[in-house]
């Protein structure tokens, strides 16, 4: 099963580390054979190497569009070598065998998170290169196909012996395949994002390795992190500024942060959200960026310890001062100020992740989930508040002030797991209940939460008093509405639609509180 290697094509965008792989393989005796930039690059380090035009007898055309998709080429790469009637057919036609392929595609992926043009986009799809890659896989019994750079010291390696093993093809090969398919599934993807159809009925859903973590949930189990290069800024397109690599667990957290602290805008205020095992345990918006991250930890300042902090703006340098004061794993923020990364800096194990923007919330694109054997696939949920007609369903009508506390807590119940309750005052969260199986615990942990919080603060009073309160689905009994009056809240915002909404309401009007509906609900499983 071993394969000696007597002629490599080459034709590559990403022309890393190519000179040194030509100059290595030329001194090993192998002929090289490459299409017009690659063929460019390589003669003028001085490596004696043909252009494909020879093996095609056809010039390149059409700016490139047309330049290996030759038989010339495919004949090369797809003849069985110890087949009588493709050796004949080899002769016949004057086609030269190719052992190696090495072939990296046109930067359709880059071209598109950069936000090209359409033409340009368009112009990026490569079709000759996956073809020959495709090609070369698939007769990995003879030819070695090599697809990333880094793979090209590997490559070597095998060399050293005097050719490829099997299984060095093989796994070249798995890893041409999965290379294709992720290039085609981002092409598929921007078309969606184009036509803006973003249900995946015509498009397959997929990502390219970025990278592997230590381990999963858990210590025992395998994890990596795939991007789909959807255009959002987030985890997956950030820039780590310090701090080692995030976990899963962080990456999944991290993304719900900032997801979070997206939905407030940051032209209308600055806003913080800390957020332990993927629900926030406290969001606030300030006067400044400072005040913000002051109000969310006064929420629940115990489980913030170890938390991650997203920020809508960018991080300066008294919020700095005050973050590294307690044990954080990850700031997300759309960007940092030089003293506040020089503040930072003196806390090396903290993870700094800057994005550059924030992902906007109305636009949907899509999340999935596995089951087994399945995905389930959704649009993401862009229901904003401020875009919903909000129905007063009690005889009083909520202030100016209770409104926008009722807003405030329902964009965050958004992203509380369900069953959410949520208690908030003047752009600050005061108690939050989440993932219990009943909604009665879940407003029932957020009254002690608040409770909890007063004490800490050294208040007379829980801080649920005179708040406005959020659950993200409906009331299903009176029960629930009854515990967060108790808890001392004024105003209730709601989607309404329950069997028994004529109840609740009544339960509403008999403690002469308002109640608003939106009409949407924002489960979160
Ligand atoms: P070069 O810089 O060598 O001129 O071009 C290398 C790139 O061209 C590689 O990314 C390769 O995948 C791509 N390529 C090779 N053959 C063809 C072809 O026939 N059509 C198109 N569109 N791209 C090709």
């Amino acid at each position: 099963d071993q394969v000696t290697i007597a002629t490599a094509l080459l034709s590559v965008s990403d022309k890393t580390g190519i000179v040194d792989l030509a100059r290595a393989l030329h001194e090993k005796g192998v002929r090289l054979v490459s299409t017009g930039g690659t063929h460019k690059t390589l003669s003028e380090a001085g490596l004696p190497v043909r252009d494909v035009s020879e093996l095609t007898g056809f010039p390149e055309v059409m700016d490139g569009r047309v330049k290996t998709l030759h038989p010339g080429v495919h004949g090369g790469l797809l003849a069985i070598r110890d087949d009588a009637d493709h050796l004949a057919a080899m002769r016949d036609h004057g086609i030269t065998g190719i052992d190696l392929a090495v072939i990296n595609l046109y930067p359709f992926e880059d071209v598109r998170a950069k936000g090209g043009d359409y033409p340009t986009t368009v112009e990026n799809i490569d079709i000759g290169g996956p073809a020959m890659i495709r090609a070369s896989a698939k007769n990995h019994a003879y030819v070695t196909i090599v697809t990333d750079p880094s793979d090209y010291a590997p490559l070597l390696n095998e060399m050293e012996k005097g050719a490829t093993t099997l299984t060095f093809r093989q796994t070249m090969a798995a890893k041409a395949y999965a290379r294709t398919a992720a290039y085609d599934t981002a092409i598929a993807g921007w078309f969606a994002e184009v036509l803006d159809t973003p249900m995946p009925r015509h498009r397959t859903i997929g990502g390219v390795l970025k990278e592997e973590m230590r381990y999963g949930e858990n210590p025992h189990q395998k994890a990596a992190f795939y991007v789909t290069g959807e255009n959002r800024p987030g985890v997956a397109t950030a820039t780590l500024l310090q701090g080692k690599q995030l976990s899963y667990n962080n990456i999944n957290d991290t993304d719900a942060a900032f997801e979070l602290v997206a939905e407030f805008l940051p032209e209308n205020a600055p806003a913080c959200a800390i957020i332990k095992h993927a629900n926030p345990c406290g969001v606030a918006t300030g006067s400044t960026l400072l005040e913000a991250y002051n109000r969310a930890l006064a929420c629940d300042s115990t489980s913030a310890f170890g938390g991650i902090i997203a920020l809508n703006r960018t991080l300066d340098a008294a919020t700095a001062t005050e973050i590294v004061k307690l044990f954080t794993e990850v700031i997300i923020a759309p960007d940092v100020d030089e003293a506040a990364k020089a503040i930072i800096a003196k806390k090396p194990n903290l993870r700094l992740l800057v994005t550059g923007a924030l992902p906007d919330p109305r636009v949907p694109g899509l999340t999935a989930k596995t089951v087994s054997g399945g995905l389930l696939v959704q649009t993401r949920d862009n229901g904003m508040v401020e875009d919903l007609e909000l129905k007063v369903v009690t005889k009083r009508t909520p202030t100016a002030q209770e409104l926008e506390d009722m807003k405030f807590a329902f964009k965050v119940a958004k992203h509380v797991k369900s069953n959410a309750v949520v208690y908030a005052k003047d752009g600050q969260t005061v108690g939050i209940g989440a993932g219990q199986m009943s909604r009665v615990d879940s407003a029932r942990i957020a009254g002690l939460k608040a409770e909890e919080a007063a004490r800490a603060l050294g208040l007379p009073a829980p801080l649920t008093q005179g708040s406005a309160v959020a659950s993200e689905a409906f009331l299903p009994f009176a029960d629930g509405l009854l515990s967060m009056i108790a808890a001392g809240a004024t105003s209730v915002i709601q989607p309404g639609g329950s069997m028994r909404d004529e109840e609740v309401i009544k339960a509403a009007d008999d403690a002469g509180i308002a109640m608003v509906f939106t009409g949407m609900r924002h489960f979160k499983h």
